[in-house]
């Protein structure tokens, strides 16, 4: 491969083409391994940052691909309909036991939540709340990299200070501090509610990530937090769209995150597992009340919503996904990764181990230098990207135990090779 041409004239995300960080040239991937073009096999422990949740090269998804593009491969949404986008649309209605009534299908994360702040606004504008302007959310939160979904991620980490003449200014109270699992005390959320209390009247929606804040520090938090919430924003008049891109489809141990707590969202966004990691798609599911109360047309349409490619192999990943036991594959994943990341507690860098669902993490003291870490893992034949002080594994549901076991003893001998390195 042209490495030259990529360092040169690529982008790759998040990173400076003055200062080109080391990419790994990725000639194929089947099952839950990374082929390189050296030919060596790398175990795969992101699923391509949470979205191949089966694996690569699934038999049924190529299929449903091959299928497709033999019928028709995309065709405009304007004024023309088609069955992979309905018959996706019951699925992902009846996966939310229909508590959610309509579908926006977008092209990516960052869209949805787009759309879903705008679809928010405008139920407000139609109901004539024209004091309304604000969002609040959680600090430490990620929603994508537009401009909507920016103005509320984190305000320290995120992008806020290079655009801060651009953001609109949202409200944050702190993330969540009580761990899942944790007991409860109701004052964990007093400042939510003195803030929800005093802004009402301006605020259009609260938004932020159920149960799991991804990027914002792989953090699982009490699911208490989302029926107070829910149970506040109802007594204020203010919507809540749950932003579960990263946690739907199974990731967390529920199909949604937010069944952990058993509350719905007004407005829920849908993306990167939805094809299975296939396609790039999202969907933003809302309430009837949402979609009926606007009394103007709802005013987005990107130029491949509900691409049919995209709409079909999702589909055929929710069959897949829904006609297996995963709750006993995801919960397995979670008993594994925890007992198994235990070791890592003996290292004096490690702070803290914790999993979730088929998501594990090692949480350092330290900020670790991620390309010195990724060229380790590489060399243990494992595919495990950290970013900040966190070292994490969010593996396909399919992943065997043994592979299971690689990773987590792939992650405590480079934490200790680099480590002890640094201090000899
Ligand atoms: C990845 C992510 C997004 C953005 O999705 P893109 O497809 O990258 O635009 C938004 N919200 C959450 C919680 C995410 O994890």
């Amino acid at each position: 491969m042209d490495l030259a041409f990529d360092k040169k004239h690529l982008w790759h995300p998040y990173t400076n083409l003055s200062d080109p960080a080391v990419v790994f040239p990725v000639v194929s991937a089947d099952g839950v391994r990374l082929k390189l073009e050296d030919g060596r096999e790398l175990i795969d422990g992101m699923s391509s940052w949470w979205a191949c949740i089966h694996g690569y090269n699934v038999p049924e998804l190529n299929q449903a691909l091959q299928d497709q593009a033999a019928q028709m491969s995309h065709v405009m949404f304007g004024s023309l309909t088609h069955e992979p986008a309905i018959r996706l649309g019951k699925q992902l209605l009846a996966l939310n036991d229909d508590a959610l009534n309509q579908v926006f299908f977008a092209d990516s994360g960052s869209v949805a939540v787009e759309a879903a702040m705008k679809m928010a606004a405008q139920y407000c504008y139609a109901k004539n709340q024209n004091k309304k302007k604000r969002f609040l959310t959680f600090t430490k939160g990620y929603h994508g990299d537009t401009f909507g979904a920016m103005s509320v991620c984190d305000p320290v980490n995120g992008m806020h200070t290079m655009f801060s003449k651009l953001i609109n200014k949202h409200l944050f109270v702190d993330a969540p501090i009580c761990a899942y699992g944790e007991e409860w005390q109701d004052d964990y959320l007093l400042e939510f509610e003195q803030t929800i209390t005093e802004h009402h009247e301006e605020l259009i929606a609260v938004i932020f990530e159920p149960i799991v804040q991804g990027v914002g520090g792989m953090w699982f938090y009490h699911p208490e937090y989302l029926r107070q919430v829910r149970t506040l924003c109802d007594r204020y008049g203010v919507l809540l769209i749950f932003d579960e891109i990263a946690t739907g489809f199974g990731r967390t141990g529920e199909m949604f995150a937010y069944q952990h707590a058993g509350v719905v969202p007004d407005i829920l966004c849908l993306g990167k597992a939805i094809t299975g990691g296939y396609m790039t798609l999202s969907a933003v599911l809302c309430q009837e009340h949402i979609g009926h109360g606007m009394d103007n047309n709802f005013m987005h349409g990107p130029t491949f919503m509900a691409n049919p490619l995209a709409c079909a192999v999702a589909s055929a990943s929710i069959d897949l996904l829904i006609n297996k036991d995963w709750h006993a594959e995801v919960k397995h994943l979670e008993n594994q990764l925890f007992d198994e990341l235990q070791a890592c507690l003996s290292l004096s860098a490690v702070k803290t181990v914790r999993s979730l669902g088929a998501i594990g993490v090692v949480e350092m003291h330290d900020r670790v230098d991620t390309d010195t870490y990724v060229a380790a893992f590489v060399e243990q034949g494992v595919w495990i990207r950290p970013f900040s002080n966190l070292i994490y594994v969010m593996p396909p549901y399919i992943m065997p135990g043994e592979d299971v076991s690689h990773l987590c003893q792939s992650i405590y001998t480079v934490i200790k090779h680099i480590t002890e390195e640094l201090h000899s």
